[in-house]
């Protein structure tokens, strides 16, 4: 399809810019090198050293590298011990993965709704979906900014759940002064190239509990232990090993290991220049009533992974897609996140209706990511505003 810019067919840009997009540099290059050149591949001492460098990140106790960012909700899930007849309650304004943890596990994921003004699941709405079959929940941490976990957690404690929080977009957020990864029973990561540091394809999962630390050690690695304290039929035979629990082979490489611990290193660096972006965006669009900047809570010091562009459509004579479309032909990338996960028809045909969570639905009809990534010039900045501006201008009411 041809997409004419408007006013004119002059492109605010003449190069397409991305929503999202990796900063790879030398020193990541020559990480990966290096371990190339290195006797272990895999499982090797660049994991152990990863695993650490998250612990120092995020102030948890222990990390395990896996995967995948679904890889580490799969075990955190099974770690939590989600089985058939279990309910989680997750937010629906989330990548699949979120739910689709549950799923693997035989449980039954149960969505609330989210807070309009910050888009993170309400702790008010988990209340409303509590029921004796309730087991956890999956908190989302989305866009970067931290769940209110003071009161999450303390509607844990009154029910006796696990919180497992998803913070694939959120590595760098603190929250109360804290690290997210520190806090929640189980934190879970991603390090997809579009998330702020990445190893390829690479996830994690930390917690501060010892037991929960110790079967999420087990299942990325089929379950298969080399502890002679872990094992039922204990030997100190050379060769022996013994599967004792059914794990899956959810490793992570040494070659993403190092990428990650340089990327790791540029994490100050790439969280203080995605907060001077979201600064700018936030400075004009708040003074635009055709556009609603996503509310922060006080407690959040927030590495945002995405911009959500809110379009107050009450103002504006042209909907989401008109406008998603528009900015397009302006060559500026955008990409929603996301569709209810309840939407789509593999969980229609679970049985869950729309309509379930009003809030999540109205935002999903309304919103759209406009670029956001730490090598986006200040003049890149400018030319998303400019756009912005122009396309506002052009179906303001
Ligand atoms: C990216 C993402 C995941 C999945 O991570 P992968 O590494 O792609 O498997 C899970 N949850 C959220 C919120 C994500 O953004």
């Amino acid at each position: 399809m041809e997409r004419l810019a408007k006013n004119g067919g002059v492109p605010v840009r003449d190069t397409v810019i991305g929503y999202g997009r990796q900063y790879i540099d030398e020193a990541d290059i020559a990480a990966v090198v290096e371990t190339l050149k290195s006797p272990a591949l895999t499982c090797g001492p660049k994991i152990t050293e990863l695993e650490k460098k998250l612990c120092e990140v995020t102030g948890a106790k222990y990390a395990v590298a896996v995967s995948n960012g679904t890889a580490a909700l799969h075990i955190a899930a099974m770690a939590a011990g989600i089985g058939p007849g279990d309910e989680v309650i997750v937010s629906p304004i989330t990548f699949a993965a979120s739910a689709n943890c549950v799923l693997y596990c035989g449980g039954t994921p149960v969505f609330a709704d989210i807070n309009p003004k910050t888009y993170n699941i309400d702790p008010a709405s988990i209340r409303e979906k509590i029921t004796d079959k309730t087991k956890a929940i999956v908190a989302v941490d989305f866009t970067g900014q931290a769940v209110e976990l003071d009161e999450i957690r303390a509607i844990c404690k009154e029910y006796d759940l696990i919180l497992i929080e998803d913070a694939a977009h959120s590595i760098g957020t603190k929250y109360n002064g804290k690290g997210v990864g520190s806090i929640a029973d189980m934190t879970t990561f991603s390090f997809h190239p579009v998330k702020t540091v990445t190893s390829g394809e690479g996830g994690a999962v930390t917690t501060n509990d010892e037991e929960l630390y110790r079967k999420l050690r087990l299942y990325p690695t089929h379950g298969i232990t080399r502890r002679m304290e872990e094992m039922c039929n204990p030997s100190d035979a050379g060769w022996y090993y013994e599967q004792v629990e059914l794990g899956y082979n959810y490793r992570m490489t040494d070659i993403q290991a190092a990428l990650l611990i340089s990327q790791l290193d540029k994490l100050p660096a790439f969280s203080v220049r995605r907060k001077e972006i979201v600064k700018r965006y936030d400075e004009e669009f708040r003074q635009m009533p055709e556009i609603i900047v996503q509310e922060e809570i006080k407690e959040s010091d927030t590495t945002r992974h995405l911009y959500i562009l809110r379009l107050n459509t009450e103002l504006l004579n042209c909907n989401r897609r008109e406008f998603f479309d528009a900015l397009h032909a302006e060559n500026i990338g955008t990409q929603v996140h996301y569709i209810p996960v309840y939407w789509h028809s593999y969980y229609e045909r679970l049985g869950y209706e729309k309509g379930i969570c009003p809030q999540a639905e109205k935002l999903y009809e309304e919103i759209l990511s406009i670029p956001l990534f730490y090598a986006m010039t200040d003049s890149d900045v400018e030319d998303v505003i400019a756009a912005v501006k122009k396309l506002v201008a052009y179906y303001r009411k």
